[in-house]
């Protein structure tokens, strides 16, 4: 079991968490950053549990854009230490916050990013939900990035099939379990693109309220897409595990 998203780096006792997690049958986590701090951060915990954490380091588009200064030493840190990092993220197009009202200003960050990711050879881990979707899609293709994934994508069905048919992964929450929104956008991604993630340490409703979120969780988003898809457990283990090693380990 994967956890194709997380933000380890707000974890309080990440060791402990980690050794639970591990106990659980929980084999990895892509572990993302939000700003220059987080990178740093997730970085340290990369030499820390390099089998079990994959990192990627990024800027989160629903904060302010980060400065120049902040732009130029995350992309030394980037360069200094390509070794640790597998993935760009995570990066975007604010939607929730105050900052959607000034989302022109973060296209050309946006396309930064891009660039970077096709300059290393990294994946790219998005946050582009409902009108940023689109907008991402597009640009992705304008700079012809190889490998993205949409974290936790919230956008039309027309939407998510071209997500689809460019080739990107797409993943779905614990969310899947409780919301018909995310049980039809599961529905429309092949397998074979499909991730499950956390978001952790985001908290979760339904079944899952006022539990606290781990990759633990996952266990259940597999047994909802098993029955969704009408696919056994073991097979949707295996796709979502081979999806996290096809896109940010074989480029
Ligand atoms: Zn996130």
């Amino acid at each position: 079991m994967y956890d194709a998203h997380i933000h380890l780096d707000q974890y309080p006792d990440v060791d402990r968490s980690i050794a639970q997690w591990q106990e659980a049958g929980v084999k990895g986590v892509v572990a993302v950053s939000t700003n220059l701090r987080s990178s740093y951060d997730t970085l340290l915990l990369k030499q820390k549990y390099p089998d079990f954490i994959t990192a990627a380091i990024g800027f989160h588009p629903e904060e302010a854009l980060p400065s120049v200064q902040d732009v130029t030493e995350w992309k030394s840190l980037l360069l200094k230490e390509r070794s640790l990092i597998s993935a760009i993220g995570e990066v975007g197009l604010p939607y929730y916050s105050a900052f959607s009202g000034d989302l022109p200003s973060y296209l050309p960050f946006l396309e930064d990013m891009m660039m970077l990711a096709n300059a290393y050879e990294l994946p790219i881990i998005l946050h582009a939900v409902h009108s940023g979707a689109p907008i991402a899609l597009d640009l992705l293709q304008k700079h012809g990035v190889k490998s993205a994934h949409f974290h936790w994508l919230k956008a039309s069905s027309a939407v998510v099939k071209q997500i689809v048919a460019a080739g990107y992964y797409v993943s779905v929450t614990p969310e899947v379990c409780y919301r018909e929104r995310d049980q039809l956008l599961a529905k429309i991604v092949p397998l074979s693109q499909l991730l499950v993630e956390t978001d952790g340490p985001w908290p979760f409703d339904g079944p899952f309220k006022n539990r606290p979120t781990s990759p633990i969780l996952l266990k259940e988003s597999i047994l909802t897409l098993s029955r969704l898809l009408g696919k056994p457990i073991c097979e949707v283990e295996s796709y979502v595990a081979s999806n996290v090693r096809e896109l940010f380990f074989c480029k």
